[in-house]
């Protein structure tokens, strides 16, 4: 019985202490629902105490892994699986391998995962994973190694009708592909268990690509909702210069399309620093990106080292520099409120997320003010998971869909993601759509209504 949002989320966090970015992403998702439970259209759910089911996880596992370095010591890190939802389908999410990964930010992102999962429209629950191994440095034995030990555990505990892992930071096609391996080899079976596969083991068509391009073609959507005219064949993006950040899977396929749609891409980074480049990346420069950052696994510095006229800002995120657009890709909480207030002051429209949570809240309540068009990332990197979803529809059927094919359906996934958006975020009154609120909502509802018709389990 809480008599506000604010209430429900002190509440929350005493329940979970230090846990402080699972409560920032919950009390978000909290304040956009909370006036709609209140409703007379939220009254069943209220009563049916959802939103007190929907803020615990279904499932939690941890467990020890133990690997051998090259050098044959033995290595002890943690790793997890948070089952968080399973209302609409299996768990799906990713693994991410990073130093920093604790239970909070897993819970985070698993709750992050489970509303992105339900705007995609396709059958899946939402879940996240990983460990604190840090796959710098690592040899590529030592990465296998690591994978091999973290299957043994998890292997028990997910299966294509369970629970459906992929990728996130730290885990690739490479990784993906040894842990394929290991759960193969335990159950003696080939079957569709984790998506952002190698394509020969049965990856999507598409799926590397599919998070950066979804993340273009939602704010393609933002931006020809707010102009008056419709711009016909010609993407709204045409001729806008852009601020991206991160270096990876992310980064580096929105820019390939944002290049392809004529935009001008002039940072990108990595935990190191960012690049400034005025003339804007090119497909030349792009190509010599993704040798470095997908096969070489280098630093940006070596792109500011190649290329003349392009500044190297050391230690510093991108967001200082003049663009119509940004687009955070790197990681959480990598854009703050000073960072919003420069980019407004530098004249920036429209904020995309592709990394998850990459804003803090106070970043956001400054585009908000300031009516600078805000993608949340639920919303706008949710290609990557519509594609895994595509990927687990293609393994049932034992079949593989064309590029071209795959591209057609994300394509409508990201359109029908932002309809939801605008029917959920239309503030009273006013064009402008709130798709903070559009997306927390449009999502909300639907898992609120799945949790309902299964009754108090
Ligand atoms: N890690 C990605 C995300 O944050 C993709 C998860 C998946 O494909 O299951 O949505």
């Amino acid at each position: 019985d809480f008599k506000s949002a604010k209430e429900f989320i002190e509440a929350l966090e005493k329940k979970n202490p230090g846990e402080g970015d699972f409560v920032q992403a919950m009390g978000e998702i909290v304040e956009s629902v909370w006036d709609w439970l209140k409703s007379d259209d939220g009254k069943p759910y209220l009563e049916a105490n959802i939103l007190s089911r929907f803020v615990e996880p279904e499932r939690v596992v941890m467990f020890r892994v133990v690997w051998q370095d090259d050098d044959g010591a033995t290595r002890v890190n943690r790793g997890y699986r948070v089952q968080f939802n399973s209302a609409c389908g299996p768990y799906k999410g990713g693994l991410r391998f990073h130093p920093s990964v604790t239970l909070d930010i897993l819970k985070f992102l698993g709750a992050e995962q489970v509303l992105k999962n339900r705007l995609t429209g396709l059958p899946i629950g939402g879940g996240k994973g990983g460990s604190d191994f840090n796959p710098k440095g690592k040899s590529d034995n030592e990465v296998m190694r690591f994978c091999q030990a973290f299957m043994t555990e998890m292997f028990r505990h997910i299966g294509p009708n369970t629970d459906v892992p992929a990728g996130d930071i730290g885990v690739a096609g490479r990784e993906v592909g040894f842990l394929f391996g290991m759960y193969k080899k335990l159950h003696n079976r080939f079957e569709g268990i984790l998506t952002g596969k190698p394509a020969l083991l049965g990856g999507s068509n598409l799926r590397p690509e599919a998070t950066g391009y979804g993340v273009v073609y939602f704010a393609d959507a933002i931006l020809r909702q707010a102009q008056s005219e419709d711009s016909g064949d010609e993407s709204p993006l045409k001729g806008l210069t852009v601020a991206a950040s991160g270096s990876g899977n992310v980064a580096i396929y929105l820019t390939q399309k944002l290049i392809e749609l004529g935009a001008k891409v002039v940072t990108l980074s990595d935990s190191s620093g960012s690049i400034y480049d005025k003339e804007g990346i090119d497909d030349d420069k792009l190509e010599f990106i993704m040798d470095l950052k997908l096969n070489r696994r280098g630093r940006m510095s070596e792109y500011a080292d190649k290329y003349d006229g392009v500044e190297y800002m050391e230690g510093e995120r991108p967001w200082s520099v003049k663009c119509d657009i940004a687009f955070p890709c790197a990681t959480q909480n990598e854009l703050e409120k000073e960072d919003a207030e420069k980019l407004v002051e530098n004249g920036v429209k429209c904020v995309c997320e592709g990394a998850n949570m990459p804003s803090t809240p106070e970043a956001i309540e400054v585009f908000q003010s300031k009516k600078v068009l805000f993608g949340p990332a639920k919303a706008a990197n949710a290609g990557g998971v519509g594609v895994s979803a595509l990927e687990m529809s293609q393994n049932s059927m034992r079949l593989s869909w064309s590029r071209e094919e795959v591209d057609e359906k994300l394509h409508s996934i990201m359109k029908s993601i932002h309809e939801t958006c605008v029917e959920n975020g239309k503030v009273d009154g006013e064009d402008h759509v709130d798709y903070v609120k559009g997306a927390n909502l449009g999502a909300f509802r639907q898992v609120a209504e799945a949790m309902y018709q299964q009754g108090a389990v």
